[in-house]
């Protein structure tokens, strides 16, 4: 019997995004693994990954801060203009799970190493207008696997204010000129708080024509009139995205939107709210490459029970805390900004270190609250360390080998930390707002429903308070807490759903005019 039909494995699926197959191209500031300061990083090495598997064709550009080995130079070489200078870049390329990675490579980047941000606020300027510029050039000049992505069928993802130049060149430069007609913007706001503000007069650095000014011209009762580089994105976008629907609503109010509440709302028929996924590969205790060594353990829902607790021993015998399985381990990991509330914990370690509880912050940033984690380290060396530092693989094993973990964030757009946390069988006390709010469902106890623990005011009193509840389950209601961790554990919070409604976005601008 002979049969022409292919066996299953062969079969070629269509794509999942049907006849809406894409060229995407995500243009971002940092991508991990390669650059990485927060969760933009983590949104750009994961998300076109799983657009890709979608079926579109996805190419992700990014600047070349170091030497990253894996590269190649693809010798395409071009020449774009910085407040009157001639700056030459050279594209650079790889291709991993589906996607094309491209960097653009000039010493203004280089330079950097990973003080990504780093340099006043000119040279700031300076390296983002030269980043828009190539980038928006990059499907058209790189070829990938043998063909340039052209113009055709195109959609840019911008993300934040670094790249929020973007929409407005593809506005300025090339369609209004007949160029790249079909090519569409959509901007996402990782975080309002950073905006590219400063005097007028910053326009000239821009590279605009005179009648663009006004879209960048922001006024607010403290800095009066000034100049807005995230303002001139979102007018000019064809659709915005924000990291949760709770983020979303924030945005359009004043105290949310810092300044651009009204430009936002203004918007708002554009706007979509889209909770981040995780990369399944790099944050998974079934899979975790840092669990495989000094005495920790890779584990699933199945082994929880057994996994977890030597996670736990492995991280105090590594932090020199004295070895307790009973004890509650608290852990945070996150910048050192007043964006994350560390000034609340920190207000809480005296009634903290009055319970039978260990405390294991991870973070860097600003430098008071850099030195007040090593004051709390020496002052109470029994119970709390203080890890000041950016260590990816510290920041795996407090996810692993902690019960808690805290996240009293004055605002979050939408936060990673609690959803690793939610993977790990951590469970997430949180301040109830933005990203956080939408995805840590309070634990109710009658119902034996929910994620964890939350606050409604990101005040200290209000953080004991959930935390103190959180702490007599774990030591009184094992069943519920198990529970919990198993609730968090068995949610899908891939990027595989997130990256369906960004189709969907991309769509919607595809076929707006
Ligand atoms: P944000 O983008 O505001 O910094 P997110 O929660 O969205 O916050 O993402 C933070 C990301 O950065 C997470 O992947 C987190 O693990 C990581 N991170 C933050 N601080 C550190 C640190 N000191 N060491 C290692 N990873 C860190």
């Amino acid at each position: 019997y002979v049969t022409d039909v292919p066996i299953d494995d062969e079969v070629e699926s269509p794509p999942l995004a049907g006849p809406n197959v894409m060229n995407v191209v995500l243009v971002a500031a940092e991508c991990a693994p390669w650059s990485k300061t927060g969760g933009l990083g983590d949104v750009a090495g994961a998300l076109p990954k799983a657009l890709a598997k979608r079926g579109h064709r996805v190419m992700v550009v990014a600047p070349l801060y170091g030497n990253y080995a894996e590269l190649q130079e693809t010798g395409v070489r071009k020449w774009y203009k910085v407040t009157g200078q001639d700056m030459e870049v050279h594209y650079f390329q790889t291709y991993i799970d589906g996607v094309d990675f491209v960097f653009i490579a000039n010493p203004i980047f280089q330079n950097l190493g990973s003080n990504i941000y780093g340099g006043n606020r000119q040279d700031i300027l300076r390296r983002m207008v030269l980043f828009c510029k190539a980038a928006i050039e990059a499907p058209w000049h790189v070829p990938c696997g043998g063909s340039c992505y052209g113009d055709g069928n195109l959609v840019f993802i911008a993300n934040d204010w670094h790249t929020a130049l973007l929409p407005v060149y593809l506005k300025a430069y090339y369609h209004e000129h007949g160029l790249m007609e079909y090519a569409r913007s959509v901007l996402v706001i990782h975080n309002i708080a950073h905006q590219g503000r400063g005097p007028l007069n910053d326009y000239s650095y821009v590279d605009l024509p005179p009648h663009y000014l006004d879209l960048f011209r922001m006024y607010d009762p403290v800095g009066g009139e000034h100049f807005n580089i995230f303002a001139a994105g979102l007018k000019t976008a064809y659709r915005i995205v924000t990291v949760s629907h709770g983020y979303a609503w924030e945005l359009k109010t004043i105290e949310g939107g810092q300044g651009l509440h009204g430009v936002i709302s203004d918007n708002d028929w554009k706007l979509k709210g889209i909770i981040n996924g995780i990369d399944k590969k790099e944050w998974n205790p079934k899979v975790d490459t840092h669990l495989t060594s000094d005495g920790y353990t890779k584990y699933s829902l199945d082994t929880l029970q057994t996994g977890k607790p030597q996670c736990k021993a492995a991280l105090q015998k590594e932090l020199g805390l004295p070895i307790r399985p009973e004890v509650p381990l608290i852990g945070f990991i996150g910048r050192l900004d007043n964006q994350k509330g560390v000034d609340l914990i920190i207000e809480a370690v005296p009634w903290m270190v009055g319970q039978d509880v260990q405390l294991v912050m991870l973070g860097s940033g600003n430098s008071d609250l850099e030195r007040m984690l090593r004051e709390m380290e020496n002052r109470y060396s029994d119970k709390v360390r203080g890890w000041v530092g950016f260590s990816v693989k510290m920041a795996h094993r407090i996810t692993a080998g902690a019960d808690i973990l805290l996240m009293p964030s004055k605002f979050e757009p939408c936060g990673l930390n609690q959803l690793y946390a939610m993977c790990y069988g951590t469970i997430p006390v949180v301040h109830a707002v933005g990203g956080l709010k939408d995805t840590v469902q309070p634990f109710d106890p009658y119902n034996e429903s929910g994620l964890g623990w939350t606050f409604e005011r990101a005040e200290t009193g209000q953080l004991i308070h959930a935390l103190g509840n959180c702490l007599l389950t774990y030591r009184e209601y094992k069943p519920s807490w198990e529970g919990i961790q198993k609730r968090g554990m068995m949610q899908d919070l891939s990027w595989d759903n997130a990256a369906n409604q960004y189709e969907e976005v991309l769509v919607a601008a595809k076929y707006q005019w």
